[in-house]
């Protein structure tokens, strides 16, 4: 009595196994999306990183600074032609080299930190095309994803219509068992299919009766072994 039952299970079952595949499906479609948001931030990041490198350097403060010295340094050197005694000749030599060296290690790391500001620059600029250009692309893919969401829901809607018209024509008692192991495995498949004597989630063998009582439909029985609600896979092929 049970045999058209399992035939509308075995129905019911595979709809919802598509149903899953189609929400997985739009699951991925769904990554696609957040993938590349993910590399949207990490360059928003990169260029906020940059803009605070580029303030740390203070280069406008350190060209003034070499201006300076190098304008201090003349100055001096000017001085120099005035000088009659050796003594005083000697002091602003030295007073000269010093300043010299000073000036070759400013200007040395002024010159470092100019050519790495013009390097984040060309970053800067490869990361705000690619924002321009992926926020193009993000729109496109969401309009696209936008309608194989409605294509997939539509589907499962209408499978759903199916599995709920399926469960009115089972037998309500049957129907009830099954719903309750279900909630029992909580989301997990709860239903496995009794090929040849073994169950096809587990493997384990059941014994001959078992296996002929299900068959004939004369019995409804869960796996012994892990508890799933047993459809007789031959029902199938009883019509
Ligand atoms: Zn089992």
């Amino acid at each position: 009595m049970y045999l058209p039952s399992f035939r509308h299970l075995i129905e019911i079952e595979a709809m919802k196994t598509q149903n899953q595949n189609d929400l997985a499906a739009i699951a991925t479609e769904e990554k696609r999306i957040s993938d590349l948001e993910l590399l949207r931030e990490k360059r928003r990041q990169n260029i906020a990183a940059l803009d605070e490198e580029v303030k740390a350097m203070k280069l406008i403060e350190k060209q003034l600074e070499v201006e300076s010295l190098e304008a201090k340094h003349k100055r001096t050197k000017e001085q120099l032609d005035t000088l009659n005694s050796e003594k005083d000749i000697k002091a602003m030599e030295h007073q000269l080299e010093v300043m010299g060296a000073e000036l070759s290690q400013k200007e040395e790391t002024y010159f470092s930190l100019l050519e790495r500001s013009e390097a984040i620059a060309e970053e800067k600029k490869e990361a705000e095309e690619f924002l321009q250009g992926s926020a193009n692309t993000i729109e496109d893919i969401k309009k696209e994803v936008e309608i194989e969401r409605q294509k997939f829901n539509k589907q499962i809607e209408n499978r759903n219509l199916r599995i709920l018209s399926l469960e009115e024509q089972c037998l309500p008692a049957l129907l009830k068992f099954y719903k309750e192991i279900e909630k029992k495995f909580a989301g997990k498949k709860a239903v496995a299919y009794l090929i040849d004597k073994k169950c096809s989630a587990c493997f384990v063998q059941v014994d001959s009766m078992f296996k002929t009582a299900l068959e004939e439909g004369r019995a409804m029985e869960t796996c012994p072994n892990c508890g799933r609600f047993l459809i007789p896979e031959t029902a199938k092929i009883y019509s």
